[in-house]
């Protein structure tokens, strides 16, 4: 495959096992051309992955994923090239991470009420910074041997029927793509068909977003399930919204694997063109 572009990875400044700079390595590979890297709500891995970058030939878009909630639903906004020092981002960012954290906390009294689990256990799973999610309860309750893996963790005790969990705050996100916008950034909406074509975000929600300045929806992502897929392309071209395709890797938390989905060339060729905020790293 030509020029392969990965526009959606972790690293463990979020909940991927795998520091910014191993996750450069393992972009060049995996024979990626580009490479965006997305963590949670932080931009703190984005040095660290341009020095390691540095001299491979890899691209570096510099990104984030936002979280968001629309009601009661957890929605994430992929967002690029902004300016990491905005203060309106700087401080909705920080505000979510420290959210995050408390959340985290709560989630792990509650277990801890019927599982042999500290919140020690949790932080020895996180580095120091990070933003933290339950991919790190997940991998605590596999050190500890409660489930085999994070998936498993999902499925069971993390599982928001299981009555552990507990939601965070997290702007709206026509609020999101707002602040992305206003820091000179191009925000996507990320796997947003995971639960089939009647889940995906009601038109008249969507088309807020587009006035806002959204210009894509990650279409070709391993969660949208083909219906959902089907229902995106629909809006896409309703709407004039580009598509892009990623892996959403997460070294080993995830079974993603890094290229296993991409995005068109011209299609990333118009996020730069776009973007005011920063620009692509040619390593
Ligand atoms: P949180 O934002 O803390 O509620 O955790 C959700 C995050 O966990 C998502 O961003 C995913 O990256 C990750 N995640 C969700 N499901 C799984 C799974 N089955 N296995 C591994 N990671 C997952
Ligand atoms: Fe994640
Ligand atoms: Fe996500
Ligand atoms: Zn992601």
């Amino acid at each position: 495959m030509p020029s392969p572009i990965d526009l959606h990875t972790h690293s463990s400044v979020s909940d991927g096992t795998e520091t910014p700079a191993q996750l450069m390595r393992a972009a060049v590979t995996a024979g990626l051309d580009v490479i965006a890297i997305t963590d949670h709500d932080s931009t703190a891995g984005w040095t660290e992955a341009i020095a390691a970058a540095s001299g491979t030939g890899l691209t570096v878009i510099p990104g984030m994923e936002l979280s968001t909630f629309f009601g009661w639903k957890s929605v994430h906004l992929l967002a690029y090239l902004f300016d990491p020092l905005d203060a309106g981002l700087v401080a909705e960012t920080s505000r979510i991470r420290d959210a995050r954290l408390k959340r985290a906390e709560n989630i792990v009294q509650r277990i801890a009420a019927d599982y042999d689990l500290t919140w020690m256990d949790v932080l020895a799973q996180t580095s120091v910074g990070a933003t933290v999610g339950r991919p790190h309860i997940a991998d605590a309750l596999v050190a500890r041997g409660h489930v085999p893996n994070r998936s498993a963790a999902f499925e069971s005790i993390l599982h928001p029927r299981q009555g552990y969990f507990e939601p965070h705050y997290a702007p709206d996100p026509l609020t999101a793509v707002k602040l992305v916008v206003a820091a000179g950034g191009v925000p996507v909406l990320a796997h947003p068909g995971t639960r089939g074509r009647g889940d995906v975000m009601p038109e008249e929600k969507l088309r807020t977003l587009v006035d806002a300045g959204l210009f894509a929806l990650e279409v070709d992502h391993r969660e949208n399930t083909p219906s959902g897929k089907e229902r995106l392309r629909e809006l896409a071209a309703k709407f004039g919204l580009a598509q892009t395709g990623s892996s959403d890797y997460h070294g080993e938390g995830k079974p993603n694997r890094l290229g296993e989905n991409t995005t068109a060339p011209e299609v990333l060729e118009r996020i730069v063109a776009r973007a005011t905020g920063s620009a692509p790293y040619r390593g």
